[in-house]
C-alpha cells in the first residue's frame, strides 16, 4: 500500500478563495480545529481576480435599496429557477457580511460622507456594488487572510485533492498530492467543506485561470453528491479579444457601469435595439437618460449595456455573426462617448485622469497586454467563459450536500443564481454562504464523537489510478487531450447550443475519455504539470459531460442557456424545474428534472412589487 502523511482536523476546507477562507474563519471561531487546503499559494485564488465589487443592499448611494429589491433582482436575473431560499438568505445577510469585512479592515472606496461607495452593475436596480477601484477581490482576500491568520487555522498550500474518502455513507477525509514532490497526504476530518471554485478550463476562451478545472464538482459527484443546474454556464459579454495571447481575459462590467458603451463596426449602439420586455421599464429610453443614470440621477433608468450578462453576450455574438463585428471578432467598448457628454456638463473634466482613477487595472491591462490607451481608444471585446452557475447541490441554510458531513460553498456550490448570475453576487455569495458552510460544518463536526475511519483501500486505489500515466507506453499527450476537449466544448456546447451538436459532443466526450485513459506522462512526480493535467482530465470530462447532458435536457432558452433549436422560454415545461445529476449505481451519469418547491408569499410579494404588481409566469 502507498505511503502517506496524515493530518487530522474537525473540519477540513478544500479551497482558499473567498468562500473557503470565510468558511474556515467561521468554523475556527466556533472552536473546532480547522485545516485549509489549496492547490496553489494562499491568496492566489480566483477571488483575488474579482474586479467590479460585492453586491449588497447597503443603500448607501440610493436609500431606496433594501434586501427585497436585491432578492427580486437576483431572481429576475436567474429567471426564477434559483433556489429562492438561498437568494433570500444572500440578499438579507450580504449587508452584514460586507460591514463585517470593513470591521476586519477592508478599505472600500467611499462616498463623500464617508460611507462605503456602491457602483452600478448589470441587472441591479440600484447602485449596489461595494468596491475598491477595480481590485475588489484583492482587498477581500487580503482582509480574510489577515483576519483568518490569527485564528489558528492550519494552512496546507500546493496540495491538490484528488479524491474524497468515505467511511460508509459518511465523508471521512480527502486524499491530496503535493506539487513539490508528488507525495500523498490524507486529510482526516469529521466534516469537509468544498470551496474549489469554477470550471472555466473546460472551455477554450475563458477568464478563468489554470486552476479552475471543476475539481470540487467532480469530487462531490464521485462521492455521491448531486449536481444541480449544470446547463447554466455564464459567458461574460466582455473579455479581451486581442491580442490572441490574452484572449478571454476579463474586462470588468464596471467599465459599462462607469459609462462605457458598446458599438458595432457601423458605429451603432446596438444594445438599444434589443431590450427584453421584462427589462424595458427599467431601461433608459435614450443615451441621455443612460448617462444621467451613470452619474447617479435617481429619476433615470440604466443604459442597455447594463442588461444581464446572458443577454448582452448573445447580442454581441449576433453582431459578430452578422458581419458587424470588430476586426478581431468582437465589438467595440468605448468610454469616449460618455467622456464627451460628461465633459460638456462638467466645469473641469480630465477624461484620462478620471478613467485611470475609476478603472486603474483596466487601464493597465490594455496598456500592457494590448498596447492600447483606453482613455483614448475603444477596446475590442467579446464573450468569455466566466462563471459556473451549476454545482454541488446543498441545503440552503446549512450548505450540506446529501453526503453526510460534506458541505460546499462558493462557486462550486449551486442554487442561488438560477439560470444567470448577476455581477457582484458571487463575492457576496462567498461571504454569506461561506460563513454558513463554516458554521454548520463546525456544528456537524461537534456532533460526531469521532472522525470516520480512513479507508486505506480507497487511498490505494486512488493513488494507483493517479500514477498509472507514468507506467504507460501508449502515448496520448495530456495537454493535447485537454486542448481538444476545450475546443470541442467551445464549439459544440458554447453560447449558442443545438441538439445535434450537443449529441456530437457526447460522442466526442466518450472518445476523449478513452484517450484520457491512455495518456502518458514522463519525468517524475516533482513539479510535473503534465502529470497534474493527466489527473485534471477526469474532472474536466466529468463536468463537461454534466453540462452537455443538462443542456440537452433543457429544451428551451433561459438565462445562460441559449438553444438555437428552442429559442424561447418554455415556462410550462421548464419554468419550475431544475436539472439534477447524480452518479448511478452502474457508474454512469444520471439526470432528471425536479420541481422547485413553491415560494412563500412574503417572497412572492417582494417580486411582485418589483414587477409592476404582476407575478412572473414561473411563479404562478
Ligand atoms: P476561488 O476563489 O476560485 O478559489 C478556489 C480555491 O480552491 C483556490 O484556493 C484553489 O487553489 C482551490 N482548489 C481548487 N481545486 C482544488 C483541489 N483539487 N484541491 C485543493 N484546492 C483546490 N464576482 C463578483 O461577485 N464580483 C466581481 O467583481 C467579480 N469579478 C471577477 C473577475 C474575474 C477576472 C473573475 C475570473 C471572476 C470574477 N468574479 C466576480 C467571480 C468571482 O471572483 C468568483 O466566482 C469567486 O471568486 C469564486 O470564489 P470561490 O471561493 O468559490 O473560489
Amino acid at each position: 500500500s502507498v505511503e502517506f502523511q496524515t493530518h487530522e482536523h474537525d473540519v477540513v476546507v478544500i479551497g482558499a478563495g473567498g468562500a473557503g477562507l470565510r468558511a474556515a474563519i467561521e468554523a475556527s471561531a466556533a472552536g473546532v480545529s480547522v485545516g485549509l487546503v489549496c492547490k496553489s499559494l494562499l491568496g492566489k485564488a480566483h477571488t483575488v481576480m474579482a474586479e467590479g465589487g460585492i453586491a449588497a443592499a447597503l443603500a448607501n448611494v440610493d436609500n431606496r435599496d433594501n434586501w427585497k429589491v436585491h432578492f427580486a433582482d437576483t431572481m429576475r436575473g436567474g429567471q426564477y429557477v434559483n433556489n429562492w431560499r438561498m437568494a433570500e438568505l444572500h440578499a438579507r445577510e450580504a449587508p452584514d457580511r460586507v460591514r463585517e469585512l470593513e470591521k476586519w479592515g477592508a478599505v472600500f472606496d467611499r462616498t463623500p460622507d464617508g460611507k462605503i461607495l456602491q457602483r452600478n452593475f448589470g441587472g441591479h436596480k440600484y447602485p449596489r456594488l461595494a468596491h475598491v477601484g477595480d481590485r475588489t477581490g484583492l482587498e477581500l482576500i487580503r482582509t480574510l487572510q489577515d483576519h483568518g491568520i490569527h485564528r489558528g487555522i492550519s494552512v496546507y498550500m500546493e496540495r491538490t485533492v484528488i479524491r474524497l474518502l468515505k467511511d460508509g455513507d459518511r465523508v471521512a477525509g480527502a486524499l491530496a498530492y503535493d506539487r513539490e514532490r508528488g507525495r500523498w497526504t490524507v486529510f482526516r476530518a469529521k466534516a469537509i467543506v468544498l470551496a474549489t471554485g469554477g470550471i472555466g478550463k473546460a472551455y477554450k476562451i475563458t477568464s478563468n485561470s489554470w486552476e479552475y478545472t471543476g475539481d470540487g464538482h467532480t469530487l462531490a459527484y464521485d462521492a455521491g453528491a448531486e449536481l444541480i443546474d449544470m446547463e447554466f454556464v455564464q459567458f461574460h459579454p466582455t473579455g479581451m479579444v486581442w491580442p490572441p495571447s490574452v484572449r478571454g481575459i476579463l474586462v470588468t462590467e464596471g467599465v459599462r457601469g462607469e459609462g462605457g458603451v458598446l458599438r458595432n463596426n457601423t458605429g451603432n449602439r446596438f444594445m438599444f435595439g434589443d431590450i427584453p420586455d421584462n427589462y424595458r421599464p427599467q431601461t433608459a429610453k435614450d443615451e441621455e437618460e443612460g448617462f444621467r443614470y451613470v452619474l447617479g440621477d435617481k429619476e433615470a433608468n440604466r443604459p442597455p449595456e447594463l442588461l444581464t450578462r446572458d443577454h448582452v453576450a448573445r447580442c454581441i455574438v449576433r453582431e459578430v455573426r452578422e458581419g458587424r463585428g470588430s476586426p478581431h471578432g468582437g465589438v467595440f467598448l468605448e468610454l469616449q462617448t460618455f467622456a464627451e457628454w460628461y465633459g460638456k456638463r462638467a466645469k473641469k473634466f480630465d477624461a484620462a485622469e478620471h478613467w485611470k482613477k475609476k478603472l486603474p487595472s483596466m487601464y493597465h491591462q490594455f496598456k500592457e497586454l494590448g498596447g492600447l490607451d483606453i482613455t483614448k481608444e475603444p477596446m475590442e471585446v467579446g464573450p468569455t467563459t466566466h462563471y459556473m452557475m451549476g454545482g454541488v447541490r446543498v441545503d440552503a441554510d446549512t450548505q450540506m450536500s446529501r453526503v453526510p458531513g460534506l458541505f460546499a460553498c462558493g462557486e462550486c456550490a449551486a442554487g442561488i443564481n438560477g439560470a444567470n448570475r448577476l455581477g457582484g453576487n458571487s463575492l457576496s455569495d462567498l461571504l454569506v454562504l461561506g460563513k454558513r458552510a463554516g458554521e454548520f460544518a463546525a456544528k456537524y463536526a461537534r456532533e460526531q464523537s469521532s472522525a470516520g475511519a480512513v479507508p486505506t483501500d480507497q487511498v490505494d486505489a486512488a493513488a494507483k489510478w493517479a500514477l498509472e500515466p507514468f507506467d504507460r507506453d501508449v502515448s496520448e499527450n495530456p495537454f493535447k487531450v485537454q486542448q481538444d476537449l476545450q475546443d470541442m466544448m467551445q464549439d459544440l456546447v458554447g453560447i449558442v447550443r443545438k441538439e445535434d451538436e450537443m449529441l456530437r459532443a457526447l460522442d466526442g466526450l466518450e472518445k476523449l475519455r478513452a484517450r484520457a485513459a491512455k495518456v502518458q506522462v514522463t519525468g517524475n512526480r516533482e513539479y510535473n504539470p503534465g502529470w497534474h493535467t493527466a489527473m485534471d482530465l477526469h474532472n474536466l470530462l466529468t463536468v463537461s459531460e454534466a453540462v452537455t447532458r443538462a443542456a440537452i435536457l433543457r429544451k428551451e432558452s433561459r438565462g445562460a442557456q441559449f438553444r438555437d433549436d428552442y429559442p424561447k422560454k418554455d415556462n410550462a415545461k421548464f419554468g419550475k424545474v431544475n436539472s439534477i445529476i447524480a452518479k448511478g449505481t452502474d457508474g454512469t451519469m444520471q439526470i432528471r428534472l425536479e420541481q422547485i418547491p413553491p415560494m412563500p408569499d412574503e417572497l412572492k410579494d417582494a417580486i411582485r412589487a418589483e414587477a409592476n404588481g404582476v407575478l412572473p409566469d414561473e411563479l404562478k
